[in-house]
């Protein structure tokens, strides 16, 4: 049977996709519904229908899930920061757990019972709300013309106007309602992307939950700030401000930050601690969001990195070296290499700060970085690593930087993703260049959301095949 735009089917969810929605199976033929949860019996008009599949637009819950719950936000539903939250949590853990395990079967290549058997259950949170350490908001117009700040709604650019977002922190609605006066009272700009005029784009704060030091950083098309000394009266009221900056951003397009900023008051970076270990954090450097779940997750990437205090160790994609400085302690040597140059100069002076005088850090692509050092060095301890960590943003390993380390052969190499599918993409390659999965475990850093983290352990079986010979 084939469907058209606008025929009405009724269907039984069972499933989530990638960005959240339901999806369910009427003879063979696939729907994807939005706001449908697994186990809902739904009616739905087809938005869209293609030869095997077709969108279709939630009409009627005809029979709820048993899942289901009131999401704790109002605007859940039109938001596209959560997808998740009409799911109870334990349903939300077993879905990123299922998708992590999917995606290492489906295009890891992996054996869906060894898989199982090596999987430890996913971590979840205890209070899976306001886990958020940063928070980068819009600023715009509604349709009345009155300046808000918000989230974009899935798929677009319309700012679903929020300002107490329940995954961030408390204090955001504070320092957003003083931004929004200031520009009020002294008519200045937000930001129109449609015509690439208007002062303010977003707004970053970020709060190092554990020191409570909070950092504001404004976005804007401009060069300067006007009236900047009342935006700093109202900003420093605020318990915690440390760090008040702008980021100039003139260009048209979805990236938020521009590549320099300004301090306007206080200090250029805030403070935080992860486990005993302190970090300075720049506005541009990327820094874990949930900050209890990191502890928990870099726990665990130093037992898989079997450290006992004279290895060297590689750290990949470092940041501001936070994986790195946790596992110096452990290890002899460790390396890491990162992209941002302002990030590298936070992990320098982050060594300094713990007084750790064995790590070295180096600005670039790892997949440049990595096998210039090996070209160089090849009889260098640190070109035969004993253990090589990656934490890659989404898009995965480039191929270069999984060839050279499969040529510098460590005998363990710690996989930390946020992305399954590109994580099992990178899995087969390295394991079929002599690697073997040896455990992996997925950490919900980000409740209500779809996104899911994951942490491999991979041992040498073998050295170098014939892929690379
Ligand atoms: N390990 C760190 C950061 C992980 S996020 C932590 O836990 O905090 C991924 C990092 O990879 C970001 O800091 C990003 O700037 C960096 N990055 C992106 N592409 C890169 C590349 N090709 N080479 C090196 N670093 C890269």
């Amino acid at each position: 049977m084939e469907y058209k735009k606008n025929d009405i089917i009724v269907v039984e969810i069972t499933d989530i996709g990638n960005d959240g929605e339901g999806i369910g199976k009427v003879d063979g033929y696939t729907l994807f519904i939005k706001d449908a949860l697994p186990g809902d019996m739904v009616r739905a008009k087809i938005m869209k229908a293609k030869k095997n599949y077709a969108y279709g637009h939630l009409e009627e819950i005809v029979r709820p899930s048993s899942d289901r719950v009131e999401p704790v936000c109002a605007i859940a539903r039109q938001c596209g920061g959560c997808q998740l939250q009409a799911i109870s949590y334990a349903r939300q853990l077993k879905y990123k757990e299922d998708k992590v395990k999917n995606n290492l079967i489906r295009l890891g290549g992996f054996d869906s019972s060894y898989i199982e058997s090596i999987m430890e259950p996913i971590k979840g949170m205890e209070e899976p709300f306001h886990y958020r350490n940063k928070a980068q908001y819009p600023i715009g117009y509604d349709r009345e013309g009155r300046l808000i700040a918000g989230f974009y709604a899935g798929r677009t650019h319309s700012i679903i106007e929020n300002t107490d977002c329940d995954l961030g922190s408390k204090d955001n609605h504070r320092v957003l309602e003083s931004i929004l006066d200031w520009m009020g009272a002294n008519d200045i700009s937000a930001y129109r992307e449609e015509s690439g005029s208007g002062l303010i784009r977003h707004v970053l704060i970020r709060k190092g939950f554990y020191t409570g030091q909070v950092m504001v950083c404004v976005v804007i098309n401009g060069e300067s700030l006007p009236q900047k000394e009342e935006l700093i009266e109202k900003l420093t009221a605020i318990e915690g401000m440390k760090s008040i900056s702008y980021n100039v951003n003139k260009e048209q397009n979805n990236v938020i930050m521009g590549s320099n900023y300004h301090t306007i008051w206080g200090n250029d970076t805030i403070e935080d601690k992860i486990g005993d270990l302190s970090f300075k954090i720049s506005p541009l450097s990327f820094y874990q969001v949930n900050p209890g779940q990191t502890v928990n997750m870099y726990g665990k990437a130093l037992e898989y990195a079997g450290l006992t205090g004279k290895e060297s160790v590689w750290d990949l994609y470092c940041g501001i070296g936070t994986i790195s400085l946790s596992m110096a302690r452990s290890a002899g040597k460790v390396y890491g290499v990162e992209i941002i140059p302002q990030a590298i100069e936070d992990a320098k002076t982050n060594a300094e700060l713990n007084h750790i005088d064995n790590a070295e850090f180096f600005v670039g692509k790892a997949e440049e970085i990595l096998p210039d050092f090996y070209e160089k060095n090849s009889s260098d301890d640190m070109s035969n690593p004993d253990v090589i960590v990656v934490d890659p943003p989404r898009k995965g390993c480039d191929e270069k930087c999984l060839e050279t380390m499969v040529r510098m052969s460590p005998s363990r190499i710690v996989y930390v993703s946020c992305d399954s599918a590109t994580l099992a993409r990178d899995l087969k390659y390295l394991c079929s260049a002599g690697y073997k999965l040896k455990k992996w475990q997925a950490f919900d850093n980000f409740p209500q959301t779809v996104h899911v983290e994951t942490i491999c352990l991979l041992s040498r079986e073998r050295r170098l095949t014939s892929l690379l010979l």
